[in-house]
């Protein structure tokens, strides 16, 4: 329990197949209040940075609070870097101590990708850390990395050399999904995960989540899809119940910050003990 590496949470989940939830986390509020929720829920918790994030709040601070906040937690937690193509973020992130990052180099020629995630790898391993790789940019833009054009897919063969010669820990291949909200129902393609599967089982990373159905999640969480990243919908959370809060402090005319922040820490711990529960992690710690 406590502190755990990514690749023993998620391969758990991947043997009995249910899916962690895998959430960006913003500031302290938000760091804090998901991992109060995984507590609640007894489940286990892959706790998210972007780039952005890093840069924005600073990879020392934001591993000091990491450190304080999961002294003596009960349930097994990670600390991931998503989405990060800079080499040097990752060096900064893995000598802080975060348990694994996402090199993504999907926007690279695939053999060039392959050739630099197999460096990151080999980097992380002398620091006891994991890392998820990727071959095609998943659609859309978050936090300032990525593209609306939705990305070729590789063939089932490229993914696997990919795989294989990588020994990467989590794989996120392009299904249909997409970062930021949908604006009609997706179509995935969930053969395609159990085609990687099949050939080469591997927890699979599922980008995108915010918005997805509940028998989407449920049929692509029974496939192998481990680790399930949310995103946009914390940040919705968390600016909604902000919003709510204010214009009700408005009216009332009462400015009380502590209230605020206690306000919006009750609706993202709501969200984080309700997304463990759809995906069936609940109870798992
Ligand atoms: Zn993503």
């Amino acid at each position: 329990m406590g502190v755990s590496t990514l690749k023993d949470i998620v391969d758990r989940a991947f043997a009995e197949r249910y899916g962690v939830p895998a959430i960006n986390i913003v500031n302290d509020l938000t760091m804090e209040a998901v991992l109060a929720g995984a507590v609640e829920a007894r489940s286990p918790v892959i706790v998210q940075t972007s780039v952005k994030t890093v840069k924005s709040i600073g990879s020392s601070v934001l591993f000091a609070m990491w450190e304080s906040m999961t002294a003596g937690i009960e349930v097994p937690v990670a600390l991931h870097l998503d989405h990060c193509p800079d080499r040097d973020v990752i060096t900064e992130c893995l000598e802080q101590g975060w348990n694994s990052v996402l090199f993504d180099a999907s926007v690279l020629p695939v053999e060039e990708n392959q050739r630099q995630t197999i460096e990151v790898v080999k980097q992380a391993r002398e620091f006891g850390a994991h890392v998820e790789g990727e071959i095609e940019a998943i659609t859309g833009v978050e936090d300032g990395i990525g593209s609306h054009e939705e990305a070729a897919r590789q063939t089932l063969e490229v993914s696997l050399r990919f795989i294989e010669a990588t020994g990467v820990d989590v794989f996120a291949p392009a299904i249909g999904n997409a970062h930021g909200v949908y604006k009609r129902e997706p179509v995935l393609d969930f053969q395609r995960v159990t085609d990687i599967i099949d050939a080469h089982p591997i927890p699979i990373a599922l980008h995108g989540g915010s918005g997805l159905t509940d028998a989407q999640f449920s049929d692509l969480i029974a496939r192998g899809c481990a680790k399930v990243n949310i995103s946009t919908a914390l940040k919705i959370t968390y600016m909604k119940s902000n919003l709510d809060y204010l214009k009700d402090a408005e009216a009332r005319d009462k400015w009380d910050p502590p209230a605020l922040f206690s306000h919006v820490r009750g609706d993202i711990v709501a969200m984080t003990r309700s997304l463990a529960e759809q995906f069936g992690s609940a109870g798992r710690a």
